[in-house]
């Protein structure tokens, strides 16, 4: 037994806001909504990626329900307490589509928030005429 430390490469960007980390399944999940049953590793071929017929199914009738609802902005105010944010810049613009909602940016005055959401609003060809 060499006691080699385990050395874990914290990357620690300070990057506030936006963090793209995809979580990295030690364990894969079935990917049906609203379940989440171990999967068995594939031995051979491509990995399962649902634990049943009925989960595929399920994912595939939510994507295309999904596809199907419009994409709408909100503009909404953040919690500002928790990081110490002043109040007038604690804004938020959302993506939501649907269930799913992305938060596009956060920390905005009022005023920038609308003016993004409205740009967005523009660039999606939805919203009110
Ligand atoms: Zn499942």
């Amino acid at each position: 037994m060499n006691g080699q430390g385990t050395h874990q490469p914290g990357s620690q960007h300070a990057q506030p806001g936006v963090s793209l980390r995809y979580a990295t399944p030690g364990e894969p999940t079935c990917e049906g909504p609203g379940c989440a049953q171990a999967l068995e590793p594939a031995t051979t071929g491509r990995p399962a990626r649902f634990c049943s017929p009925a989960c595929r199914a399920r994912y595939h009738r939510a994507a295309q329900r999904a596809r199907a609802e419009p994409v709408s902005v909100e503009v909404d105010l953040g919690s500002a307490s928790s990081r110490g944010r002043p109040p007038e810049r604690a804004w938020m613009v959302r993506l939501r589509r649907g269930q799913r909602s992305v938060i596009v940016t956060i920390g905005l005055t009022r005023a920038a928030a609308d003016r993004l959401a409205a740009q967005l609003t523009d660039l999606l060809g939805g919203g009110q005429p």
